[in-house]
């Protein structure tokens, strides 16, 4: 059998690193890889895999549509696609005039809420403000929005009309003017490390935007279905936004991404305006369904929060020297280290057979499947403060570099 390292490095396209391991199997909130070591799986494939891994009701929805209907294109309605529509807009709170877009990933739900705020701003309002160290996508459109100069340096030019603002109550007062089609958001800033928005902000940001009569659109493809122990992470604050978009954790691993929208935001796309060949399919749609009815029906949203406050208490109990803080909210947490060795963490974790992952140099982000109980949480306290023992060990026998993989 070839190697798999040189198989990766030969046959897959050079826009990521090399590959951490490779994986065969996964049962709940556990990875094997082909060695046969087990993993403890704390970042859920970045927020996505909700249920954990090859959860029954994952399996047995995605086996039974598949055998019964897979796809038929938007010609065509389905059950499954009009009972994820209906189970959503009751979720995001929507009301009888929300409607939903299906799309394939998190970028083209942003893509589509970016044509909605097209369609709303029409030539008198060209503008939309995204705020500094917003993650919005990949793709051209989404990708305008994600504030990152250096990932969007060598695609430009973008689309245009985009202007990213800090995230401060007093810079968007500042920016915003009756040019402004629609100001986006993601409730915490999940590829920034975790970062929440101040206090007030999606109050003050939908007064804004209602006064000025732009759309609030918020990115909850992070934060959405359960994640921060609230179904939404605009719920936590009360608000009605114009719409949201979704995707990760919705499928728990089957790619599927949505743009809801609520009120009048709903009458802006008319036919022929968007469309998707696979968006919004019997399969992804029976699979999103099933996972958000044992999220709703297992107190999974409760489940989060409650586990989120227990795993802060015991990242706080460590007492490693190289935590300076713990962010984000129910189970997204990021803590922040003292010092840029969130790599190196991550390493030393893996090398435990802990899986956790460095959203910046300063930042290891955790993001376990929702229905976590006791004994994981036993076993990351365990393995974590390990492998912060590890890097410290190392930085104290290598004071001058303070890094491991120099
Ligand atoms: C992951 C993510 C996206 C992009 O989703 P993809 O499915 O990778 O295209 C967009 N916004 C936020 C907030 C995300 O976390």
């Amino acid at each position: 059998m070839s190697n798999w390292q040189d198989d990766a490095a030969s046959d897959l396209v050079l826009n990521a690193g090399p590959r951490l391991a490779l994986l065969t199997r996964g049962e709940g909130s556990y990875l094997w890889d082909a060695d046969g070591r087990r993993h403890l799986d704390f970042l859920a494939g970045i927020a996505v895999t909700s249920l954990g891994h090859a959860h029954p009701v994952f399996v047995e929805a995605i086996s039974k549509q598949a055998a019964t209907l897979a796809h038929v294109s938007n010609y065509f309605a389905t059950p499954p696609q009009l009972a994820l529509a209906a189970r959503l807009k009751r979720l995001a709170g929507a009301g009888i005039d929300g409607r939903v877009f299906f799309s394939n990933s998190g970028a083209e739900a942003n893509e589509a809420a970016f044509k909605l705020a097209r369609l709303h701003g029409g030539t008198e309002r060209p503008r939309i403000l995204a705020l500094e160290n917003g993650f919005h996508g990949r793709t051209m459109g989404s990708l305008a929005l994600t504030a990152k100069a250096t990932m969007r340096a060598p695609f430009e030019p973008m689309p245009g009309g985009v202007e990213h603002i800090p995230a401060t109550v007093e810079a968007l007062e500042a920016a915003i003017d009756d040019r402004v089609a629609a100001v986006i958001v993601e409730p915490i800033q999940g590829e920034a490390g975790v970062v929440e928005l101040p206090a007030g902000y999606l109050a003050a940001a939908r007064s804004l935007t209602l006064k000025h009569g732009a759309l609030l659109i918020v990115d909850e493809i992070q934060t959405g279905a359960g994640r921060t122990g609230a179904w939404f992470g605009f719920s936590h604050d009360g608000i009605t936004p114009d719409a949201i978009t979704l995707a990760k954790g919705i499928g728990g691993g089957f790619p599927i991404g949505a743009l809801v929208t609520f009120g009048a935001a709903s009458s802006l796309f008319t036919p022929g305006s968007h469309g998707s060949t696979f968006g919004g399919n019997p399969l992804a749609t029976a699979v999103a369904d099933a996972v958000l009815a044992e999220i709703e029906h297992s107190g999974l949203v409760d489940n989060a929060a409650r586990r989120g406050e227990e795993l802060r208490a015991v990242i706080d109990g460590i007492g490693s020297p190289l935590v300076d803080g713990i962010r984000g909210r129910g189970l997204l947490i990021g803590v922040g280290l003292t010092a840029p060795v969130a790599g190196d963490v991550v390493a030393a974790a893996q090398e435990r057979g802990l899986i956790i992952n460095a959203a910046n140099p300063e930042t290891v982000r955790i993001a376990p499947a929702l229905n976590i109980g006791d004994a994981e949480i036993a076993e990351f306290a365990e393995l974590f403060a390990a492998a912060l023992a590890d890097v410290q060990a190392s930085a104290a026998s290598a004071p001058e570099t303070g890094k491991v993989h120099a």
